[in-house]
Protein backbone atom coordinates (compact mmCIF):
# COMPACT_ATOMS: atom_id res chain seq x y z
CA UNK A 1 0.00 0.00 0.00
CA UNK A 2 0.70 3.49 -0.58
CA UNK A 3 -1.66 5.55 1.01
CA UNK A 4 -5.52 5.12 0.92
CA UNK A 5 -8.78 7.46 1.98
CA UNK A 6 -11.73 6.61 3.76
CA UNK A 7 -14.69 9.28 4.14
CA UNK A 8 -16.85 8.15 7.41
CA UNK A 9 -19.83 10.43 8.47
CA UNK A 10 -20.33 9.46 11.72
CA UNK A 11 -18.95 8.42 14.83
CA UNK A 12 -20.81 4.76 14.08
CA UNK A 13 -18.92 4.33 10.30
CA UNK A 14 -15.60 4.84 11.64
CA UNK A 15 -15.78 2.68 13.96
CA UNK A 16 -17.44 0.15 11.54
CA UNK A 17 -14.28 0.86 9.45
CA UNK A 18 -11.71 0.35 12.14
CA UNK A 19 -13.72 -3.30 13.20
CA UNK A 20 -13.35 -4.15 9.70
CA UNK A 21 -9.59 -3.54 9.79
CA UNK A 22 -9.42 -5.31 13.20
CA UNK A 23 -9.78 -8.62 11.28
CA UNK A 24 -7.03 -8.05 9.57
CA UNK A 25 -4.62 -7.78 11.98
CA UNK A 26 -1.91 -9.84 13.32
CA UNK A 27 0.03 -9.67 16.48
CA UNK A 28 2.65 -7.48 16.48
CA UNK A 29 0.84 -5.07 14.27
CA UNK A 30 0.68 -1.27 15.23
CA UNK A 31 -1.59 1.67 14.24
CA UNK A 32 -0.21 5.15 13.95
CA UNK A 33 -3.13 7.62 14.45
CA UNK A 34 -2.51 11.06 13.99
CA UNK A 35 -5.31 13.82 13.81
CA UNK A 36 -6.17 16.85 15.96
CA UNK A 37 -8.02 17.00 19.86
CA UNK A 38 -11.97 15.51 18.47
CA UNK A 39 -10.96 14.25 15.49
CA UNK A 40 -12.20 10.43 16.05
CA UNK A 41 -8.67 8.99 17.24
CA UNK A 42 -10.18 7.74 20.38
CA UNK A 43 -13.43 6.49 18.47
CA UNK A 44 -11.63 4.43 15.98
CA UNK A 45 -9.93 2.82 18.81
CA UNK A 46 -12.95 1.84 20.84
CA UNK A 47 -13.99 0.07 17.20
CA UNK A 48 -10.81 -1.26 16.75
CA UNK A 49 -11.97 -2.83 20.38
CA UNK A 50 -15.06 -4.28 19.67
CA UNK A 51 -13.42 -6.11 16.20
CA UNK A 52 -11.01 -7.53 18.37
CA UNK A 53 -13.91 -8.84 20.57
CA UNK A 54 -12.98 -6.63 23.52
CA UNK A 55 -16.52 -5.94 25.94
CA UNK A 56 -14.25 -4.14 28.36
CA UNK A 57 -15.32 -0.18 27.64
CA UNK A 58 -12.17 1.56 26.01
CA UNK A 59 -11.88 5.30 27.22
CA UNK A 60 -9.10 7.68 26.54
CA UNK A 61 -5.44 6.87 27.86
CA UNK A 62 -4.81 10.20 28.15
CA UNK A 63 -3.43 10.21 31.92
CA UNK A 64 -2.22 7.13 32.01
CA UNK A 65 0.05 7.01 28.41
CA UNK A 66 -1.30 3.24 28.04
CA UNK A 67 -4.05 0.88 28.59
CA UNK A 68 -4.46 -2.66 28.25
CA UNK A 69 -7.34 -5.24 27.20
CA UNK A 70 -7.48 -8.80 26.23
CA UNK A 71 -9.35 -9.83 23.70
CA UNK A 72 -8.36 -12.32 20.78
CA UNK A 73 -5.12 -10.52 20.92
CA UNK A 74 -3.84 -7.99 23.71
CA UNK A 75 -4.93 -4.96 22.89
CA UNK A 76 -2.23 -1.96 23.93
CA UNK A 77 -4.08 1.66 23.39
CA UNK A 78 -1.46 4.17 24.10
CA UNK A 79 -1.90 8.21 23.45
CA UNK A 80 1.68 9.32 23.65
CA UNK A 81 0.81 13.82 23.52
CA UNK A 82 2.15 13.95 26.75
CA UNK A 83 5.69 12.63 26.37
CA UNK A 84 8.39 15.00 25.15
CA UNK A 85 11.50 12.97 25.15
CA UNK A 86 10.42 9.11 23.14
CA UNK A 87 14.35 8.49 23.72
CA UNK A 88 13.34 8.24 27.71
CA UNK A 89 9.85 6.19 26.94
CA UNK A 90 11.64 2.76 26.40
CA UNK A 91 9.24 0.84 27.64
CA UNK A 92 6.92 1.58 24.65
CA UNK A 93 9.38 -0.50 22.70
CA UNK A 94 8.77 -3.64 24.50
CA UNK A 95 4.94 -3.00 22.90
CA UNK A 96 5.75 -1.72 19.73
CA UNK A 97 7.47 -4.79 19.30
CA UNK A 98 5.66 -7.01 21.37
CA UNK A 99 2.58 -10.05 20.28
CA UNK A 100 0.05 -7.76 20.58
CA UNK A 101 -1.97 -4.89 18.84
CA UNK A 102 -0.79 -1.36 19.59
CA UNK A 103 -2.58 1.65 18.56
CA UNK A 104 -1.16 4.63 19.55
CA UNK A 105 -2.58 8.34 19.46
CA UNK A 106 -0.27 11.32 18.75
CA UNK A 107 1.80 8.30 17.19
CA UNK A 108 4.42 10.91 15.43
CA UNK A 109 5.66 12.05 19.00
CA UNK A 110 7.05 8.90 19.09
CA UNK A 111 8.09 8.09 15.31
CA UNK A 112 11.66 7.11 15.58
CA UNK A 113 10.22 3.86 18.00
CA UNK A 114 7.92 2.90 15.90
CA UNK A 115 8.39 -0.22 13.45
CA UNK A 116 9.15 -0.04 9.69
CA UNK A 117 5.79 -1.76 9.27
CA UNK A 118 3.80 0.29 11.25
CA UNK A 119 0.37 1.07 9.36
CA UNK A 120 -0.38 5.43 9.40
CA UNK A 121 -3.74 6.76 9.65
CA UNK A 122 -4.53 10.58 9.44
CA UNK A 123 -7.76 11.70 10.61
CA UNK A 124 -8.97 14.98 9.55
CA UNK A 125 -12.65 16.97 10.05
CA UNK A 126 -13.99 17.94 6.37
CA UNK A 127 -15.82 21.02 6.55
CA UNK A 128 -19.39 19.19 6.46
CA UNK A 129 -18.12 17.40 9.43
CA UNK A 130 -17.46 13.94 7.94
CA UNK A 131 -13.81 12.59 8.71
CA UNK A 132 -11.44 12.11 6.01
CA UNK A 133 -9.36 8.94 6.93
CA UNK A 134 -6.05 8.54 5.01
CA UNK A 135 -4.02 5.55 5.86
CA UNK A 136 -0.61 5.21 4.72
CA UNK A 137 2.24 2.75 4.52
CA UNK A 138 5.62 1.79 2.81
CA UNK A 139 5.65 -1.59 3.78
CA UNK A 140 3.70 -4.54 1.52
CA UNK A 141 2.17 -6.23 4.83
CA UNK A 142 -1.08 -3.63 3.84
CA UNK A 143 -1.45 -3.85 0.56
CA UNK A 144 -4.83 -6.64 1.04
CA UNK A 145 -6.21 -3.75 3.29
CA UNK A 146 -6.12 -0.95 1.00
CA UNK A 147 -7.84 -3.30 -1.85
CA UNK A 148 -10.50 -4.25 0.32
CA UNK A 149 -11.02 -1.41 2.51
CA UNK A 150 -10.25 2.15 0.54
CA UNK A 151 -12.61 4.17 -1.88
CA UNK A 152 -10.27 5.19 -3.67
P1 LIG B 1 -9.70 12.19 19.47
O1 LIG B 1 -9.34 10.92 20.18
O2 LIG B 1 -9.10 12.28 18.09
O3 LIG B 1 -9.40 13.41 20.29
P2 LIG B 1 -12.47 11.39 19.88
O4 LIG B 1 -12.63 10.09 19.18
O5 LIG B 1 -12.30 11.37 21.36
O6 LIG B 1 -11.27 12.21 19.19
O7 LIG B 1 -13.70 12.33 19.55
C1 LIG B 1 -14.27 12.43 18.27
C2 LIG B 1 -15.66 13.06 18.41
O8 LIG B 1 -16.19 13.35 17.11
C3 LIG B 1 -16.64 12.12 19.07
O9 LIG B 1 -17.48 12.90 19.91
C4 LIG B 1 -17.44 11.55 17.91
O10 LIG B 1 -18.76 11.20 18.26
C5 LIG B 1 -17.45 12.72 16.93
N1 LIG B 1 -17.58 12.32 15.52
C6 LIG B 1 -18.44 12.84 14.61
N2 LIG B 1 -18.31 12.28 13.41
C7 LIG B 1 -17.31 11.38 13.53
C8 LIG B 1 -16.72 10.47 12.59
N3 LIG B 1 -17.09 10.39 11.31
N4 LIG B 1 -15.73 9.69 13.06
C9 LIG B 1 -15.33 9.77 14.35
N5 LIG B 1 -15.84 10.61 15.27
C10 LIG B 1 -16.85 11.41 14.86
MG1 LIG C 1 -8.20 10.59 21.93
Amino acid sequence: MERCIIVTRGEKETKELAAKLASFLKPGDVLALEGDLGAGKTTFAKGLAGGLGIQEPVDSPTFTIIKEYEGKLPFYHMDVYRIEEPEEELGLEEYFYGDGICLVEWASQVKPLLPEETLWLSITVQADGDRRIEMASGHPRWNSLCKELCQA
